[in-house]
């Protein structure tokens, strides 16, 4: 049973994430227990929409080093979320959660477009929205899409699932001294130029005041947990 305190949210899911341990791609077994950790937010009525990253299969700014375009490459690192999109799509559907995938680069034969309010009515009727191919525009992020389509779809949290379980003064997995924050206001994101999301997309949320929770949903049920003020993660707000 979730006690939610938002009945609208937004999920961002790295690309990063879905590889589990693999090197690269998508791990299914990732995506199904992602899929299931969604599923339980579904059955409580909470509304859902998503922006998957792109990271396990391309960014954009690797193309610089290969004497690409870094253009170009932005747009194949938002075709790879357009993949990451179909999968988490995939797996929801297997365990009957209605989805739609809206692409902010029109691709009709796989998916809707992006139209925001055919976006917010899908998700009125209980299916899960996932947003693919990031704002559209290279030289932005999908965490910069994420407050966009929160913003956008006036969801009430954007909930930024990581491999780790909040924000930390340093990297824990390199500093054994990196202290967790429980709280940040926006500003000391800013100020500290702690990495948890690009300045843009703070900036953004804090424009419209949609707090960011950041935490793991790696770890069973963590999602369900957050949602309901227990587990790990660290909020920033006003
Ligand atoms: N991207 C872009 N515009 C956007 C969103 C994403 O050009 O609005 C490209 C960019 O090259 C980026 C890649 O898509 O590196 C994958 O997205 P991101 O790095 O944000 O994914 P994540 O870090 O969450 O896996």
């Amino acid at each position: 049973m979730i006690n939610s305190q938002w009945s609208k949210i937004l999920l961002k899911i790295s690309g990063e994430s879905l590889m589990g341990n693999d090197a690269f791609g998508i791990n299914n077994d990732v995506v199904k227990s992602f899929a299931n950790e969604i599923n339980d937010v579904v059955k409580t009525g909470i509304q859902i929409c998503i922006v998957v990253g792109g990271g396990n299969i391309y960014r954009g700014i690797s193309s610089i080093k290969s004497g690409m375009d870094r253009t170009t490459g932005d747009y194949m690192g938002m075709l790879a979320t357009v993949m990451n999109s179909l999968a988490i799509q995939n797996a929801l559907e297997k365990i009957s959660v209605e989805t739609r995938v809206q692409s902010a680069l029109p691709i009709s034969a796989v998916c809707e477009p992006y139209i925001r309010r055919r976006a917010k009515r899908h998700m009125e009727k209980g299916r899960v929205v996932i947003f693919a191919a990031g704002t559209g525009n290279p030289y932005f992020t999908t965490d910069t899409a994420a407050a966009l389509r929160a913003s956008e779809m006036n969801c009430d949290a954007l909930i930024k699932a990581t491999l780790v379980d909040g924000v930390y003064s340093a990297d824990p997995k390199i500093d054994s001294n990196a202290k967790k924050y429980d709280k940040l206001s926006y500003l000391d994101v800013l100020s500290k130029d702690l990495k948890v999301m690009d300045a843009s997309a703070i900036s953004l949320a804090r424009e419209n005041n949609i707090p960011i929770v950041v935490c793991s949903i790696v770890k069973d049920k963590n999602l369900s947990k957050v949602l309901s003020g227990q587990g790990s993660y660290t909020i920033i707000s006003n």
